[in-house]
């Protein structure tokens, strides 16, 4: 399951980040999940409540928000949201077509006490 092994880099993260800054307990961490990176937002969801268990991270909520997939077309050189991951332009048909935005997941925020 891909979602584990990233989902248990975000903790492991978390935990360091939280280490550094003399933190007792994280509340909550967010993680940003792009429409064309393939992962599972419930598989995360998941997963954080395995990869926490016994860490800092135990009990932290989990904010997940999806970012949307953009492409970008080098023949009209014009922007579309994309759904899934593909190199024709919706536009004007062409296979130039790049993806600006959401093949990632990402760690982007926490709050720790
Ligand atoms: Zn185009």
């Amino acid at each position: 399951m891909h979602e584990l092994s990233l989902t248990q880099n975000i903790v492991e993260l978390a935990v360091q980040y939280a280490n550094r800054n003399n933190a007792v307990a994280i509340r909550s961490i967010t993680v940003e999940i792009g429409a064309l990176s393939g992962v599972v937002a419930d598989a995360v969801a998941f997963a954080f409540d395995v990869c926490s268990k016994g860490t800092m991270a135990e009990g932290a909520r989990l904010d997940i928000r999806r970012i949307a997939g953009v492409g970008r077309c080098l023949r009209c050189l014009r922007e579309s949201q994309l759904e899934a991951l593909t190199h024709v332009c919706p536009l004007c048909g062409s296979l130039a077509l790049e993806t600006m935005q959401g093949q990632e997941m990402k760690f982007t925020e926490m709050e720790v006490d």
